[in-house]
C-alpha cells in the first residue's frame, strides 16, 4: 500500500499521535508528503465513504474512542518567502510545517508580527483551524490567505483570510470540519510591527530578562519562558493546553457575576460583551489539581486536562463534563472546549 511519499497504515495506532497520550486506532493513516495526490486519494474507493480527519501534532484533539474513518497527516513542509517589500513581506508556510519553526524562522530573517505566538505547539495547517492565539495576538491579526483543498467543490482554493471566519478560537474551518483541508497558510509580516508587550505577565518578564527596549525575538523568548514556566510540557505529561475556552457573556450578565463575585476577571470585547476568565471560575470550584484516576487536572493550571498515565479519552471526557457542569451550577456560564473531540 505504500510508496514513496505515502504512506497507508490499516488499523493505526494514534497514541503517539496526540498529545494526550490517549490510547486509540483509525481505521486508516495516511500520510502524505505531496498534497498534489490529495484529490485522487479521497475519490479512492477504498477511503471516498469514510469519515475524514485531518491532524497535525494532535496537539487540540480528544479522541474519546476508536475512528472508524480516515486520519490524515500532511507532511509537506517548506517555508518561503513569497514577497519581499522594504517594510512588509508575504511567506507561505506548508502545513506540515511546525509551527514554532515558522515563527523561529521568521525572527532570523527580521520579520515580525507572529512573536507572541511562540512555542504554540502544532502545525501550521492546524493554526486557522482555531485561529490560535496567545498573550494579545492571534493568527488572524496577520494571516493573508489561506489554501486549501476544498472537498464539496473538488477543487484547490485560495481564500482571503476576511472570508475564514475568523474569530477567538474559531473559524468557519472549525464549524465545517468535513470540508476543507488546509494545505498552506501565508502571512503577511511587517519588519518593525508594534510589539505587543501588554498582555499580562509579558512586561514583567522582560523586565526579569533586563530588557527595557525589547525586540521582536526577545519578546518571543519572553514569551517562551513564561510557557515553559506556566504549563506543563505534553512530554512530561500530556495535556493539550487549555481545554475550556473562556466564555462570552452578554454586559448584564457580566455585572451581575461581578456584583456577586467583584475578584472575578472580565475583559469587556469590542462588541458589548465581556470575556469571563474559566481559569478562574474552575478554580474556584476547587478544581485545580483534582484526579479521577488518571484523568486530572494540572495542580498549576485550572484550564489545563492533564493525563497522568493511562486515562481514557472518554475518562477525561466526563471530567471535562464535571466541571462544564459545576461551572454552569455556580457561574450560569456554560465554559466550552477547545479540543476538537473525536
Ligand atoms: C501545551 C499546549 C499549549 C497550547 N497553547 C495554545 C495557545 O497558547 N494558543 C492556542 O491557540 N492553542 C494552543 N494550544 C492548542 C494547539 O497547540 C493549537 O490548536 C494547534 O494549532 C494545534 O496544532 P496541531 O498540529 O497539533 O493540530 P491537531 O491537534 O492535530 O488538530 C487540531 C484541529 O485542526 C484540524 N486540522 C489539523 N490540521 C489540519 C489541516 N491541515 N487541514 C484541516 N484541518 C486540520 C484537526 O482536524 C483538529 O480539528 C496548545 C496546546 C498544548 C498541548
Amino acid at each position: 500500500m505504500n510508496k514513496p511519499g505515502l504512506q497507508i497504515t490499516e488499523h493505526a495506532e494514534l497514541h503517539g499521535l496526540n498529545t494526550l497520550a490517549v490510547a486509540a486506532r483509525a481505521r486508516y493513516l495516511i500520510e502524505l508528503d505531496d498534497p498534489s495526490g490529495l484529490a485522487d486519494l479521497l475519490a479512492d474507493p477504498r477511503f471516498s465513504g469514510l469519515p475524514l480527519l485531518t491532524v497535525g501534532e494532535g496537539s487540540n484533539i480528544l479522541f474519546t474512542g476508536d475512528f472508524d474513518g480516515l486520519v490524515l497527516r500532511l507532511n509537506h513542509a517548506q517555508i518561503e518567502l513569497l514577497d519581499e517589500q522594504a517594510d512588509h513581506a508575504l511567506i507561505r508556510a506548508e502545513a506540515g510545517a511546525s509551527w514554532d519553526a515558522l515563527v523561529t524562522w521568521t525572527l532570523q530573517q527580521g520579520w515580525s508580527g507572529i512573536e507572541n505566538l511562540a512555542l504554540i505547539p502544532g502545525r501550521c495547517g492546524a493554526a486557522p483551524i482555531q485561529n490560535i492565539g496567545a498573550y494579545g495576538v492571534e493568527l488572524s491579526d496577520v494571516l493573508s490567505t489561506v489554501e486549501v483543498y476544498d472537498r464539496v467543490e473538488r477543487a484547490c482554493r485560495e481564500l482571503a483570510a476576511a472570508d475564514c471566519g475568523l474569530g477567538y478560537r474559531d473559524s468557519m474551518f472549525k464549524r465545517q470540519p468535513k470540508r476543507f483541508v488546509v494545505l498552506a497558510i501565508q502571512l503577511r509580516l511587517q519588519r518593525a510591527a508594534r510589539l505587543r508587550t501588554d498582555y499580562a505577565g509579558l512586561r514583567e518578564e522582560l523586565a526579569a530578562m533586563q530588557i527595557d527596549q525589547p525586540g521582536a525575538s526577545d519578546v518571543a523568548e519572553a514569551v517562551r519562558r513564561l510557557r515553559r514556566r506556566k504549563l506543563p510540557q505534553p512530554d512530561v505529561l500530556p495535556n493539550a493546553g487549555s481545554f475550556f475556552k473562556n466564555p462570552i457573556v452578554d454586559a448584564d450578565l457580566a455585572q451581575s457575576l461581578r456584583a456577586r463575585y467583584p475578584a472575578m476577571p472580565q475583559w469587556p470585547t469590542a462588541d458589548l460583551h465581556c470575556k469571563l476568565s474559566a481559569g478562574w471560575m474552575i478554580e474556584q470550584l476547587g478544581f485545580k489539581g483534582r484526579r479521577v484516576g488518571d484523568a486530572g487536572i494540572a495542580p498549576g493550571h485550572a484550564l489545563v486536562l492533564v493525563n497522568h498515565g493511562n486515562a481514557s479519552g472518554s475518562a477525561l471526557l466526563a471530567l471535562a463534563r464535571e466541571v462544564q457542569d459545576a461551572v454552569y451550577t455556580r457561574f450560569g456560564v456554560r465554559v466550552e472546549p477547545e479540543p476538537q473531540i473525536i
